[in-house]
């Protein structure tokens, strides 16, 4: 397993303040605001936060130096150009109907999507069009009735509950509006609960816990509880309990929704600087102040997307 908040020099906390040495070394701490700190101790290959080798930002020009080969009037005509094969979600005719009763609800309904890696995508649309689900099912939390679902090249809707779990835990963080923090755990319990259940080790989980709240600005509410938190600064918690893992996506449900307008432009800026070094983003929202800021927007009528 990666772990790249893990390998900060000498292995302690990192507690003493930064010198100068190779403190520009990592280009994507620096567009993160991460202190210097942390950029000189940890190695680009194993920045967390930062795109994998395979997670070109969404829109680059594939790196080919060749221009494509004129067809050959010989022989076979030239393959149809692939489709997004590069897509970190890909949806196919996916549906979702709960049965009420005698009826049927199509939460969703023939949903069809793909996202490149690095995307950031609001899902907007009225109460009831299916947000809510839409982020379940990305997520793994809930499985379509029919249809396909590839995430980051793995079909998942047909694994087990437990597959699932292992999916979200490697691959997927999660916000919510209310930040579903656990009151009596400080700040870095709440954050280094995912770790603990992954198994990591506790000197290492000790650097990332460190680290990842470093990151959302927080280290000196390391140890207040969530009461002891501003609305702010619990999502900012709650951000860095979902991006400890290292996940490959982050989805968030409404993250702004509780939160003043300061404070929920605050929480954007850190989504979007995620999102700028290479994290799929994918958020539900209401407030189209917040939606402005995605590059896509997946408006959702009756389980269905009807503008992407
Ligand atoms: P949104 O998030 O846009 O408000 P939802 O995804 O929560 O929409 O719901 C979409 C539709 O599915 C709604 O008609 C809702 O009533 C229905 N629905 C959602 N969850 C359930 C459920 N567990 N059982 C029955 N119907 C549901």
């Amino acid at each position: 397993m990666s772990v790249g908040w893990q390998s900060t020099r000498g292995g302690g906390s990192g507690g003493a303040g930064g010198s100068g040495e190779a403190g520009g070394s990592s280009p994507g701490y620096a567009r993160l605001g991460i202190p210097p700190r942390l950029a000189l101790a940890e190695p680009r290959s194993a920045d967390p936060w930062l795109p994998r080798a395979s997670d070109a930002p969404c829109g680059d020009p594939p790196a080919s130096p060749d221009p494509p080969a004129p067809p050959d009037p010989r022989g076979d005509p030239p393959a149809p150009p692939a489709s997004n094969d590069r897509a970190i979600i890909r949806l196919d005719h996916v549906s979702r109907v709960y049965q009420v009763g005698e009826s049927e609800v199509r939460a969703l309904d023939d949903v069809s999507l793909d996202l490149a890696p690095g995307e950031f995508a609001a899902i907007m649309g009225p109460s009831g069009s299916g947000k809510s689900t839409m982020l379940n099912v990305l997520g793994c939390l809930d499985t379509p009735t029919s249809g396909s679902y590839v995430l980051d090249g793995e079909p998942v809707e047909k694994l087990s509950e437990d597959q699932l779990a292992e999916v979200r835990q490697r691959k997927i963080g999660f916000i919510f509006q209310a930040y579903h923090l656990v009151g009596r755990m400080t700040a870095a319990r709440n954050v280094e609960l995912p770790l603990i259940f992954a198994g990591v080790e506790s000197r290492v989980r000790r650097d990332r816990v460190r680290a990842a709240l470093e990151a959302v600005g927080l280290t000196k509410r390391m140890t207040h509880r969530p009461d002891q938190l501003s609305g702010g600064e619990r999502q900012r918690v709650a951000i860095a309990r979902a991006m400890v893992m290292e996940p490959r996506i982050l989805l968030a449900d409404e993250p702004t929704g509780n939160l003043d307008t300061k404070s929920g432009e605050e929480i954007v800026a850190l989504l979007e600087r995620l999102n700028a070094v290479g994290l799929t983003l994918v958020l539900v929202t209401h407030d189209p102040g917040v939606g402005a800021h995605a590059r896509r927007v997946l408006r959702m009528r009756d389980g269905r997307i009807v503008e992407a």
